[in-house]
């Protein structure tokens, strides 16, 4: 093979997400068929993986949507370009703008994954403008991802928050909150920011401690998930309570209680973490009553 056929089979698999601030171009037909945002998913394959057929699988790539030139354009690795656009760009025909939580609450995570990472990157563009070192305007490094000042030579790489998500079992029972900010009235499990020179272990313990006033003990891995709001990765923990009982902090947790698989509020959007989270452990908590 040439290696013009290889640039043209590479320009036939590039795949271009689309973004004006935080919303992304999804294809109309893909939104059609899905259950209502707050519908509750039963345990296993989630019943909204099945329609859509091809607009489904090609729900986030707009390489063939008709869109003006962008405003900035990154190419990734795989092919893929992400393309930012100002505010008031129409929609094309058959494509809608639409928050990117919106875009996970209704569709597989492997179908959004690829336009995350592409998100998360035009996101890191238009913060990383200038060098944080001695503040000209920043350049691009030629041969990675990544700014270079031409000014005073400092190198910066896009930036990724790690977050840990602590999923707290006392006994049968599971630990949610209810954040104060959260507007639409989900408990979830307690979240948090990994702060320097903390391991995850030590942050699922600092984080439950300092929210809701108990000792927790980290006690395994169960998942991790790219959110790009705008650049957090979270991390899922298994931990037990080891001693104390609830107390709210009253700023971020307004309340917080222990609860069964069949007994609990409100759970997060689908499609989040927390929320497979949730469901794994009421899971695993319904099959160890059944087994006793
Ligand atoms: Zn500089």
């Amino acid at each position: 093979m040439s290696a013009r056929d290889d640039t043209v089979n590479a320009a036939a698999r590039a795949r271009r997400f689309a973004f004006r601030g935080a919303e992304a171009l999804v294809r109309s037909a893909a939104l059609d068929g899905y259950p209502a945002p707050d519908a509750e998913t039963a345990a296993g394959a989630p019943p909204w993986e099945a329609p859509g057929g091809e607009a489904l699988a090609s729900a986030l790539d707009s390489s063939a949507a008709p869109l003006p030139e962008p405003s900035d354009c990154l190419a990734l690795g795989g092919g893929a370009l992400a393309a930012s656009y100002p505010a008031g760009t129409e929609a094309p025909d058959g494509w809608e703008w639409k928050p990117f939580r919106a875009v996970i609450n209704a569709l597989p995570e492997r179908l959004w994954l690829p336009a995350a990472r592409a998100m998360a990157y035009a996101a890191w563009r238009s913060s990383s403008r200038f060098c944080g070192r001695c503040g000209s305007p920043n350049g691009d490094k030629p041969d990675e991802i990544a700014r270079l000042c031409p000014a005073c030579g400092a190198l910066s790489f896009p930036r990724i928050s790690p977050a840990v998500l602590a999923v707290v079992r006392r006994g049968d029972r599971l630990l949610l909150a209810r954040n104060a900010s959260f507007k639409t009235g989900a408990w979830s499990v307690l979240a948090g920011f990994v702060e320097p020179g903390e391991t995850l272990e030590g942050c699922v313990s600092r984080e439950v401690m300092e929210e809701v006033g108990i000792a927790a003990r980290a006690t395994g891995y169960m998942g991790s998930q790219p959110w790009p709001f705008p650049d957090q990765l979270m991390v899922g923990l298994s931990a037990e309570w080891v001693s104390g009982e609830l107390e709210p902090d009253g700023v971020e947790i307004a309340e917080a209680g222990w609860f069964g698989p069949d007994d609990h509020p409100p759970l997060p959007m689908r499609g989040s973490l927390s929320r497979r989270l949730i469901e794994a452990a009421f899971e695993d908590i319904r099959t160890a009553g059944t087994r006793r």
